[in-house]
């Protein structure tokens, strides 16, 4: 499937060097098995991917009273690294887990001092809900985020301002940085995706990761929130709950169904993945996925 007219992500210099003519594409049924082609195996830095994954970590380990005290459940129909409205909201909060700001909160709140005792637990749970125990850090990816970091920079300080951040700003966005640097592949979004299609049990083993409630709540604020402020758009063509990253990927939950990892590093102008959002919405076409 063409990727044509968009780029890789510029932004951060080492994603840039992405081949833009990658695709790949993965699903995982609910029994576990795998069904994948193109560059499914392929790594990349998962990027924003990871704002979902976060978010169904805290909301399962702290509770959702807790995480949604210090962010919203809206969109924000904003570009995905806005702060303009963290001053100008009445809430005084972000309006969700799954903007910039959002997930900085999120990042802030997953257990650990360190922004590396952080990502470790985070990297368990996600293998805990997938059964991949592989997922690397991109350090390349990481390094050149953090060197170049200033608007996220900004936005955290900004959030310890309005004292939704406990604990070191510096260690909080080392955190964030560095499960936006995480390694996986489509195969393994799907994977993931997979256990939220199934309201929180994994893939094959049918072991609970999450409660049914929670994974409820993150594939709501991905269906509202989950492509930035293309998520209306995708939500009409495809409507699946998805989850983008500027790396590239996507996943996508089609419950009861199955789940969906693309792959396709060229973006478009809201920094979502070309080729995924065209796969996606066609798989959920042919395949009667669409949820509305
Ligand atoms: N690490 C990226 C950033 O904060 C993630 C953005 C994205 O994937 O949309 O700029």
């Amino acid at each position: 499937m063409a990727a044509a007219g968009g780029r890789c992500a510029q932004y951060i210099p080492a994603l840039s060097k992405a081949d833009p003519r990658a695709v790949g594409i993965a699903v995982t049924m609910a029994d576990g098995t795998l069904e994948e082609a193109g560059d499914s195996s392929l790594p990349f830095t998962i990027q924003s991917v990871s704002k979902a994954m976060a978010l169904a970590y805290v909301v399962e380990t702290l509770g959702e009273e807790s995480v949604f005290a210090r962010v919203g459940k809206e969109p924000s129909g904003d570009p995905f690294n806005s702060i303009i409205r963290l001053e100008t909201s009445q809430a005084g909060k972000p309006f969700n887990p799954l903007i910039n700001a959002g997930a900085i909160v999120v990042s802030s709140l997953m257990p650990g001092r360190t922004g590396r005792d952080k990502v470790e637990g985070l990297r368990a749970f996600i293998a805990a809900a997938t059964g991949r125990e592989d997922l690397g850090i991109d350090e390349e990816v990481r390094a050149s985020e953090n060197a170049t970091a200033n608007r996220n920079r900004s936005i955290a300080w900004f959030l310890k301002e309005l004292a939704l951040m406990d604990g070191d700003v510096e260690e909080c966005l080392e955190a964030y940085f560095r499960q936006c640097a995480l390694l996986f592949d489509a195969a393994g979004l799907s994977r993931f995706a997979a256990m939220l299609a199934m309201d929180g049990l994994a893939p094959g083993s049918g072991r609970r990761v999450i409660s049914g409630r929670n994974a409820r709540i993150v594939k709501g604020l991905m269906i509202t929130c989950g492509l930035y402020d293309g998520s209306g758009e995708f939500c009409a063509e495809a409507g699946i709950p998805a989850k983008s990253g500027v790396g590239g990927g996507i996943m996508a939950a089609a419950r009861g169904r199955l789940g969906i990892g693309s792959y396709g590093p060229s973006l478009d102008e809201r920094g979502n993945s070309i080729a995924g959002q065209l796969m996606i919405a066609r798989l959920s076409q042919e395949l009667g996925l669409h949820a509305l």
